[in-house]
């Protein structure tokens, strides 16, 4: 462990020399231009894992850092700082070994038939810039946005859990509600309304942010406004009978009578249909209930972004709403020649998105495109003169028939439920491990985590804020 740190902090330090890019190899073959659309953990992880040597890599994302997901639920209240699970696109570019080129862009249009992507530039104020990218293969790996079922009033008055800029308003948004009903009365209703802070969507994202606002309410909130913290309601809202539906049906059980023991407010069966400014309608056992709220977190999972919809509308071969179809190879139907989907932009139907899904096809497709540089190499080879034709057909199918299918080894499950409490389902070579509670699980939660960031300097930053927040508490400034 020690030589590994050593050898990575060695390497921030003295970064290895980059290959140029260039417009062909030093034999003359066309060097081919590979374009990565997105910074999440598809694109990040294939990037980790590709010789970049090979192509002239580009990436285009608006999004300029990777946001280390698992850990977001965590930043409103502090108890990790939103910077340290974040990495800049710059400094993972600067650790490949060929250089690759990042644009701060937005993909609009994609056109199959002529290879070619059109992107615009994202910063506010200024005249927008648009330019087209021939593209030799494109990796659509652009992720998805929070959805709203089009339910009434959500996006006006709901805030979101799924970027920094979601993390910061909900941050924002509770401590000034906090000052706010501090100012009026105990017995005051607008005080009491303001105090009700009402989290819809019982997935792992909804949970991890309950479990933090109430480890933030009865750790370090109870010990600097005692009466705000006695009063403050937080309420976790699910559709369904059960939260949590992809763990098993124990863990299920156990997190459940585990928040309502934390006094999280847990309502089952209970599906919004309308956000009001000030509370929200929804239907549960048949009758329809109003519930004012202060503070309204909404994380009811994800819909296709906007240009995977045009992609879908452009590929006769792309019939399913929910995301884009890929095949076996990870390639897109209807382009599988040259554009590949990864991540939550993509539908399977064996398989619910997640970090895991999008990181092991990242690593499946660096090894593809290793094999189709070697493909590339030798259909060249082939038009110099004098080449041995049959052979080298010989290699290619070779290598063409080398080319496994992607198949997504699920690792299991892991989610924290509030007072330093985590839940485990693990799948580790055919065998099921179920955990809940404890400091083990706990603890294995965190070192998960932690080796699952992308540097060395996320995981320094997250563990000395984990300390901190033992050592200090929360801070509750904005
Ligand atoms: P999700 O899709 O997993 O959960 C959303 C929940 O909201 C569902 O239980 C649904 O029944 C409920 N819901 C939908 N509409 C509702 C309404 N109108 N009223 C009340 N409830 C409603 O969403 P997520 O938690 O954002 O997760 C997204 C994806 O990321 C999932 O695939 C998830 O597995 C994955 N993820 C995994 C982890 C982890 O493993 N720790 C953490 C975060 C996200």
């Amino acid at each position: 462990t020690i030589g590994y740190f050593s050898y990575q902090l060695y390497r921030e330090i003295h970064p290895k020399t980059q290959l140029p890019q260039s417009k062909t190899f030093e034999n003359g073959s066309p060097r081919k231009n590979l374009v990565i659309l997105g910074t999440g953990w598809g694109s990040v992880s294939l990037l980790q894992e590709l010789d970049t040597t090979l192509y002239n890599v580009i990436i285009v994302s608006p999004r300029n850092y990777f946001l280390f997901t698992p850990l977001l639920p965590s930043t409103p209240v502090g108890t990790v700082n939103v910077k340290s699970i974040v990495e800049p696109i710059r400094s993972i570019i600067r650790r490949t070994k060929g250089s690759v080129v990042y644009y701060e862009a937005w993909a609009t249009d994609i056109d199959p038939q002529n290879k070619q992507i059109t992107v615009k530039s994202v910063f506010p104020g200024e005249q927008e810039d648009i330019k087209t990218i021939d593209y030799d293969y494109l990796v659509l790996s652009i992720g998805a946005t929070s959805t709203t079922f089009n339910i009434p009033g959500v996006s006006e008055n709901a805030i979101f859990m799924k970027e920094i800029s979601d993390s910061e308003k909900v941050r924002s948004k509770i401590m000034k509600t906090i000052e706010k009903a501090s100012f009026l009365p105990r017995d005051d209703p607008e005080r009491r309304k303001l105090l009700n802070f009402l989290v819809v969507g019982g997935g792992p994202t909804g949970v991890e942010f309950a479990a933090e606002l109430q480890d933030f309410i009865k750790q370090d909130l109870k010990k600097i406004m005692p009466e705000i913290s006695q009063d403050i309601k937080v309420s976790l809202i699910e559709g369904l009978p059960n939260i949590l539906n992809m763990f098993d049906k124990k863990l299920i059980d156990y997190t459940e009578k585990f928040l309502i023991n934390e006094d999280v407010d847990l309502k089952l069966n209970t599906m919004v249909k309308k956000v009001n400014p000030d509370s929200i309608i929804a239907k549960c056992k048949g009758e329809e209930i109003e519930l004012p709220y202060g503070v309204l977190v909404w994380s009811t999972g994800i819909k296709p972004q906007q240009l995977t919809l045009d992609t879908m509308k452009k590929l006769d071969e792309q019939t399913e709403r929910r995301g884009l179809l890929i095949d076996d190879k990870l390639r897109l139907l209807g382009a599988q020649d040259s554009i590949f989907g990864i991540g939550d932009c993509t539908f399977h139907p064996g398989f619910v998105p997640t970090a895991q899904v999008a990181h092991q096809e990242g690593q499946y497709l660096a090894k593809t495109f290793q094999k189709l540089y070697e493909i590339d190499q030798l259909k060249w080879e082939q038009e110099q003169p004098n080449a041995d034709i049959n052979s080298i057909k010989t290699n290619i199918d070779k290598i063409e028939s080398s080319i496994v299918d992607f198949k997504y080894a699920h690792m299991g499950s892991l989610a924290y439920i509030g007072g330093d409490k985590a839940i485990m389902d693990l799948n580790i070579a055919g065998a099921q491990y179920r955990l809940s509670g404890g400091n083990f699980v706990f603890w294995f939660w965190r070192s998960v985590y932690l080796s699952m960031c992308v540097s060395l300097r996320n995981r320094v930053l997250v563990t000395a804020d984990w300390v901190r927040t033992f050592v200090f508490g929360r801070d509750s400034s904005v």
